[in-house]
């Protein structure tokens, strides 16, 4: 198959690369680099089934020549990336969503769609499965990115209905792993970097919300084996271990060796979801996949990545 993965210099999008290119798939990698880097692709520079185009997607997207499957996952993912961004990540749900769904019909390619467990908002169901609409506050700061991916799914759904485009949409819970930003604000990167720093961790709240952590080589064989498939409704990809952010600290403490603790801070963005777990039975029924990275396996990696970074 010859692939364009949107957001392609991004954390997630260059494991999709790699993945890709292993399995001897042709890969163009697009990119406007906003919260990217080609650093996450430069091991891939030279290759011949590999090339990188700098464009933002919320412009026309032009590509020569046959594409088989266009795979979306250009946006702002943190919220503090989306925060600072509110616009932009508007304008890439909505206009880049319609540029690559209206590139893959031209082309007669899948289209596969990065949505996100924050489409569920605050939830009100719990686990999430696939059938909750979600509690979600379209003016609240975290609307920019909710409402984006929404809208995001629904003209996907429209292309398929009326167009008969073969996508996939994937809602993707909180993912981690190598690559990602040391800054870019995620539970993840933020409490490894405090602790191989020697500085406390900072809990927002009373740390009782908790979130569920999948390993990326988890997500990218969900995402492989979804795009695959003939599956065309929403699937939820993460893993339902799921963990309060103070226990989550916890083990970040003490797998690192750190000594200095946990600080306590106000809620970082109004709405911050309370619970989040994904109900995982669809994806194990359609896909046969299930996580396999245990989060203590899955750190140490992480930890290693960070290592050289901070
Ligand atoms: P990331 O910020 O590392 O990657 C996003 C990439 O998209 C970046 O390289 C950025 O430069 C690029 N991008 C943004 N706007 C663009 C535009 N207009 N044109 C071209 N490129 C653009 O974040 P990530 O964690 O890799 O997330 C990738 C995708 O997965 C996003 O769509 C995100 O919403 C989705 N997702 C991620 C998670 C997670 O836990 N990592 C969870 C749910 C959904
Ligand atoms: N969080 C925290 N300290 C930090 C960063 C995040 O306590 O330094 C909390 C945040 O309030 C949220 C959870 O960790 O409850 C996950 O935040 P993240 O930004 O990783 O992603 P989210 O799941 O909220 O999109």
């Amino acid at each position: 198959m010859r692939v364009l993965i949107t957001g392609g210099a991004g954390f997630l999008g260059s494991h999709l690369c790699d993945r890709f290119i292993a399995e001897g798939h042709s890969v163009i990698a697009m990119d406007n680099l906003i919260t990217g880097n080609t650093r996450n692709i430069a091991h891939l520079a030279g290759n011949t089934n590999f090339h990188f185009v700098r464009h933002d997607v919320t412009n026309y997207i032009y590509i020569a020549g046959p594409i088989d499957a266009v795979l979306h996952f250009a946006s702002p993912a943190s919220p503090i990336d989306y925060l600072k961004l509110p616009i932009q990540t508007l304008k890439v749900g909505a206009l880049g969503t319609h540029n690559a769904l209206g590139l893959a019909l031209h082309k007669g390619a899948k289209f596969l769609l990065a949505s996100t467990s924050e489409i569920y908002g605050d939830p009100l169901e719990h686990p999430q499965k696939e059938t909750y609409p979600g509690n979600v506050d379209p003016i609240g700061p975290r609307g920019v990115y909710d409402e984006a991916k929404r809208f995001a799914e629904a003209i996907t759904m429209a292309y398929h209905r009326v167009h008969g485009v073969d996508t996939r949409i994937v809602r993707i819970f909180n993912t981690y792993g190598p690559r990602m930003r040391l800054a870019d604000g995620r539970v993840v990167p933020n409490f490894i970097a405090q602790a191989l720093r020697g500085e406390p961790l900072t809990v927002y709240g009373d740390g009782s919300q908790t979130r569920s952590f999948q390993y990326v080589s988890d997500l990218v064989e969900g995402v492989y084996r979804l795009l695959m498939s003939d599956y065309n409704d929403p699937v939820n990809i993460g893993n339902p271990d799921e963990m309060t952010i103070l226990e989550f600290a916890q083990v970040v403490n003490e797998v690192t060796g750190s000594q200095a603790g946990i600080i306590y801070k106000d809620e970082r963005i109004k709405g911050d979801p309370q619970t989040r777990q994904p109900d995982i039975s669809r994806a194990r029924a359609v896909l046969n996949w299930e996580p396999k990275v245990k989060l203590r396996q899955g750190l140490e990696p992480t930890i290693a990545y960070f290592r050289e970074v901070v």
